[in-house]
């Protein structure tokens, strides 16, 4: 038995801890049935640490998530957090978590179940079977440049700046990442910016070129301008494999590829830094919804969000692709049989609880593997 997988789990806010009870099922189901246990830590973020430390970030919980192999995290945030000062609030715990560790690199994958593809927007032909991976620059980008503010000048009107600024090496890293996914799955990269009017672009484009000349040149590599990449998204989504952009247009960019499949509550995300001397990346998984104060403590949350975070982190962080594919295949086949937290509910199947749709994903696990 491996004892060596670090997790730090931090279930947050809301609904954060109901879909994470889900997770630490699918976990124990590991232990007991796989032989593969984890070494599990838990912590608090968001206003839940505020409520206990003063701070949605203590001290201790980020030196723990600096410490271990990966980082689950629920949801935080609500409106009983709303008059907190800026620099408590819940975001705050998280973004905190996010600069100090790193994360450079934002992995949100666009995955259309098959059962759920009239759950789409979109007709149903063009997203049955989609799977895209946007890989978006987490760090730097406009979000972060300086300078940036709002100022007064001498006519008394008003001026806002922010900066967009990206290195050569900040591209390159977040390039890399894509590069080397997409060797794993259609050894395709869109790389997306918008060189023909923005100097930050026109940088992006030539380090991402020389790259792939220098070390990627068997994956295809297709640059493209970010409103068509924003038109083809619903055009003909399944020409992506892997993209790969700024913190701006992934932004804007993974909230669009994101409604092609039809529910927050099935949308799982990676963050991921730099390799240390060991190998090993910095990483937090969690779900791309928030803690949703509408629904939390009713026992009616999707948890298939937070359990295909987990199958991320068993890819990426553990190299476990085998376990991955079985928590995704569980999925799968448990919406095939026409199990629905109510999100996610559609005429003629049967509605179950957050805990309900947990043992429903432990026992398809166990037929798979029986
Ligand atoms: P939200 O994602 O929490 O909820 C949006 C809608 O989707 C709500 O109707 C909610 O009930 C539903 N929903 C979300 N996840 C679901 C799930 N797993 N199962 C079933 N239904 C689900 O977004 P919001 O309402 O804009 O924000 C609520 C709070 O969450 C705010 O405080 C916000 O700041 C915070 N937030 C946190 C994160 C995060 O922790 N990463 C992300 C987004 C929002």
């Amino acid at each position: 038995m491996s004892v060596n997988k670090k997790l730090l789990i931090l279930a947050g806010d809301g609904i954060g801890p109901e879909v994470m009870g889900e997770v630490r099922r699918v976990i124990g189901w590991m232990a007991a049935k796989r032989s593969v246990s984890f070494d599990v830590d838990e912590g608090l973020v968001g206003g839940a640490a505020y409520d206990a430390h003063g701070t949605a970030l203590s001290d201790e919980t980020l030196a723990d998530a600096m410490a271990v192999d990966a980082v689950l995290l629920g949801a935080v945030g609500g409106p009983k957090w709303d008059n907190v000062a800026r620099e408590h609030r819940p975001e705050a715990g998280l973004l905190g978590l996010r600069k100090e560790m790193d994360l450079y690199a934002n992995l949100r994958p666009a995955l259309v179940f098959d059962a759920l593809a009239e759950a789409s927007s979109l007709k149903t032909e063009l997203v049955r079977g989609l799977d895209i991976l946007i890989v978006r620059e987490l760090t730097g980008g406009v979000y972060f440049g300086e300078p940036r503010g709002i100022e007064t000048l001498a006519d008394g009107t008003k001026r806002g700046i922010d900066t967009q600024v990206y290195t050569s090496p900040e591209i390159e890293r977040v390039a890399r990442v894509a590069f080397e996914l997409a060797r794993k799955r259609g050894n395709k990269v869109h790389s997306v910016e918008k060189a023909n009017v923005m100097e930050t672009g026109v940088l992006w484009r030539e380090v991402v070129g020389k790259l792939h000349a220098a070390d990627y040149a068997d994956v295809t590599l297709e640059n493209m301008y970010a409103d068509n990449c924003a038109m083809q998204l619903v055009r003909n989504p399944k020409q992506f494999d892997v993209m790969v952009t700024d913190n701006l247009f992934g932004d804007i960019l993974s909230d669009c590829a994101a409604m092609l499949t039809g529910s927050l509550g099935m949308l799982p995300s990676a963050s991921l830094g730099g390799e240390d001397e060991s190998g090993r990346r910095k990483a937090l998984y969690e779900p791309v919804h928030g803690s949703a104060p509408d629904i939390a403590g009713e026992g009616s949350a999707n948890p298939l969000a937070c359990i295909l975070s987990f199958a991320m982190c068993l890819r990426y962080s553990f190299d476990m692709g085998e376990d991955a594919d079985l928590i995704e295949t569980a999925v799968q086949n448990v919406l095939a049989g026409g199990l629905r937290t109510g999100d996610i509910m559609q005429d003629g199947k049967a509605r179950v609880s957050t805990t309900g749709m947990g043992e429903a994903i432990t026992m398809e696990l166990d037929k798979l593997t029986g």
